[in-house]
């Protein structure tokens, strides 16, 4: 029998997010289907995935969504560049409705990827300081969108790549301790601490929600 078939007693919406690129597809289909893929095409639109997990007793579900990183913000803000170009010429006043209309649309979209999230699972890329840089952008975007009672785990993403290493583990740590987030560092391509990741973020909002 499928695992997806099975009845389950809890339901558990979370999110992955991070910079594009820094391995959130691969965690993902890494601890949904246990596979890893060298060469993925950035995610596009929203894509989900679900993988259940015995705690105890009960048997939880979690649906486990992932998108595009800063993907997100380029397309949009591409699109105005070029209804920018186009409308400049027609018409001045419009050029104010065509950036509120793209503002509401990523509005939207991250409205409706943070609505009923539980937890969050946000990646960086050891091996890029930016991404790093980038956490605080991250915790932002959760603060303004997501439950202030949200599970975050920070992870930082291809552990294997030692030789490349741009961010320490101490590093994620403080942060980590700063911000009051559980922490680890993992390497979908390894399978290092995949599991352990999300069990821990699954675990938590479990405790939280029982
Ligand atoms: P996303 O944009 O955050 O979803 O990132 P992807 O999952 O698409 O991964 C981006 C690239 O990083 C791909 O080429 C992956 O093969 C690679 N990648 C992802 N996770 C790891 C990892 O743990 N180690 C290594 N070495 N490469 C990884
Ligand atoms: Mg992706």
């Amino acid at each position: 029998k499928h695992m997806a078939d099975e009845e389950c007693d809890y339901l558990f919406k979370t999110v992955l997010i991070g910079d594009s690129a820094v391995g959130k597809s691969n965690l993902l289909s890494r601890f949904a289907k246990d596979e890893f893929h060298l060469d993925t095409k950035p995610t596009i639109g929203v894509e989900f995935a679900y993988r259940n997990t015995k705690l105890g007793d009960k048997i939880i579900k979690a649906q486990i969504w992932d998108t595009a990183g800063q993907e997100r913000y380029v397309q949009i803000n591409f699109s105005s560049f070029l209804s920018f170009l186009h409308l400049h010429i027609l018409l001045e006043t419009t050029i104010n409705n065509i950036f509120e209309t793209d503002s509401y649309r990523f509005r939207a979209i991250t409205n409706s990827y943070y609505r009923g999230a539980l937890g969050a699972m946000l990646v960086y890329d050891i091996t890029r300081n930016e991404t790093f840089e980038n956490v605080r952008k991250w915790l932002q975007e959760l603060r303004e969108f997501g439950d202030p009672d949200m599970v975050i785990v920070l992870v930082g993403n291809k552990s294997d790549l030692v030789d490349l290493r741009e961010v320490e583990v101490e590093d994620g740590q403080k942060l980590a301790e700063v911000e009051k987030l559980c922490f680890l560092e993992t390497s979908a391509k390894e399978n290092l601490n995949v599991e352990d990741a999300f069990l821990q973020m699954i675990t938590k909002i479990y405790k939280i929600a029982s």
